[in-house]
């Protein structure tokens, strides 16, 4: 038999594949992205082919019955999203070496090992005139951010990735090979891949299938200001951003600037203004908001103009390295143009606890497939993240809660759940009956309670 990604799934890694502490594999693996919560799980095993996740299962199993107390898989191939500590109730199962990429481009889809990142994913099918609908950071894995729903720069044309999720080849909770689609046999794994699209994902992934788009007139850009613009930058922005083309995606944000590149030395230490834009069908669409927003000052950084995959990946600016944010975030409503100069206010000072805060305009995503969160809960998305380095973390707390006391007005209702950095688990992510239906899908997947579930089922 084989995968489709054309691994031969009998053939079966002989030297064991659970690893303890004083090995590379574990201490690699319990590195991740987001550190702020700590990982000194009992064993890690390192899937490098997708017939290891079988094994690993079963190595787990045996090693349970030798320590005579219950394990726990905890999935993971960036670290990206981790939030929940991992400690010696649980063997990590690091996904990131399954990386292998297929495209197809005249069916415009990708067949990617789970543990790929979308840097990885859009080389490959940048090559054929397509994109898969990342997000901000290139070294995200696909598999969290599109169980997660992946907000992406494509996103006001394409939608949520999480509807562009085709398939999803995964083990359950038992070990056994299964594929969720909406054409599968079993319910089951027509309920898996409802609630993989949105709801965290269900079982073990090891291989997904993806749509792709065409974007052969991409632009996309950051633009930055000293903050002392704020007020007339946001007043300009909260005028024209229901003028731009419906391809358009943005971010408008406050950030505390480094002393790093890629960012300007004059902005080096100081609070900046920071414009995220991006539209996969050419310079037009963005010109009203461009035009009024330059008109109040010269930015000192704009780097408008036509992209490619690697270049739209450079417009958030963020961090390049594994840091212990935590964050805060919110589905928010058409009234955000009304209240965003207030709401970004709040993380102005020098002193603010926080060092991004955004506010990410979505509007009108249409909805690829039915999943647990696939339509765009909300026109807007706040959005505020600071290191449990650099401040304590009563102060980042107080800052999000002066955020909360303005975006109140414009709330959703819910949580975009993969934007909370660092949280062990995220409440308000999904409504009560979607929450429900992605418990009993995760339940029907893995009755034991195996694989750890996804923190955003609550
Ligand atoms: C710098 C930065 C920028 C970001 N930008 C965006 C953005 O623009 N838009 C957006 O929507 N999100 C964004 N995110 C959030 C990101 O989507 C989440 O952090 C996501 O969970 C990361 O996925 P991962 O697989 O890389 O992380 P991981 O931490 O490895 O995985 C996260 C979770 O996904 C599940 N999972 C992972 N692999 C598997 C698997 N093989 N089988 C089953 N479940 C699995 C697990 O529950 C796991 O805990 C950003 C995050 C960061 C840190």
């Amino acid at each position: 038999m084989s995968t489709p990604l054309g691994h031969d799934t009998t053939a079966s890694a002989s030297p064991p594949l659970l690893v303890t502490a004083d090995s590379q594999a574990y201490t690699a693996a319990t590195q991740p992205h987001n550190s702020s919560a700590q990982q000194r799980p009992v064993r890690v095993a390192a899937a490098s082919h997708p017939q290891d996740v079988a094994t690993a299962l079963a190595e787990v199993a045996a090693l349970e019955r030798s320590l005579g107390r219950p394990l726990q898989v905890v999935p993971q191939a960036t670290g990206h999203g981790a939030g929940a500590p991992v400690g010696n109730s649980a063997v990590l199962l690091d996904t990131s070496q399954l990386t292998d990429v297929v495209i197809d481009p005249d069916a415009r889809t990708a067949v990617v090992g789970a543990g790929t990142t979308w840097a990885t994913v859009n080389a490959a099918a940048e090559r054929h005139g397509l994109l898969g609908l990342a997000g901000s950071a290139p070294t995200v894995s696909v598999s969290g951010y599109t169980f997660g729903g992946g907000i992406g720069w494509l996103v006001r044309r394409d939608g949520l990735a999480s509807g562009a999720l085709r398939a999803v080849h995964y083990l359950d909770g038992g070990g056994r090979s299964r594929t969720a689609a909406d054409d599968a046999a079993d319910d089951v794994d027509r309920e898996a891949i409802w609630a993989f699209r949105g709801a965290g994902g269900v079982g073990i992934a090891h291989t997904l299938e993806i749509d792709l788009v065409p974007a052969p007139h991409l632009h996309a850009g950051a633009l930055l200001w000293h903050a002392e613009a704020l007020p007339d930058l946001l007043a300009a922005w909260s005028a024209t951003i229901g003028a731009v083309g419906a391809g358009v995606s943005s971010s408008i944000a406050v950030l505390h600037v480094p002393a790093l590149p890629p960012f300007p030395p004059a902005l080096h230490g100081k609070v900046a203004v920071h414009l995220a834009i991006a539209d996969p069908d050419g310079p037009g669409g963005a010109v009203p908001l461009l035009q009024a927003m330059r008109a109040v000052a010269p930015p000192v950084l704009d780097t408008w103009g036509p992209s490619d995959a690697a270049g739209l990946a450079r417009i958030h600016l963020d961090p390049p390295t594994a840091t212990p944010a935590v964050g805060d975030a919110r589905w928010l409503d058409a009234s955000t143009p009304d209240i965003a100069a207030a709401l970004l206010a709040t993380a102005a000072d020098d002193d603010a606890g926080v060092v991004m805060m955004e506010v990410r305009h979505v509007a009108g995503a249409p909805t690829r497939r039915p999943g647990a969160v696939t339509t765009a809960p909300g026109d807007f998305i706040f959005h505020a993240v600071a290191p449990l380095n650099l401040f304590p973390r009563e102060r980042i707390e107080a800052a999000f809660a002066r955020a909360r006391s303005v975006w109140s007005s414009a709330d959703a209702g819910t949580t975009p759940g993969s934007w909370v950095e660092g949280a062990a688990s995220v409440p308000q992510a999904l409504v009560p009956e979607v929450r429900a239906r992605a418990a009993a899908a995760a339940a029907a997947v893995d009755p034991g309670g195996r694989i750890r579930r996804s923190r955003l089922l609550g």
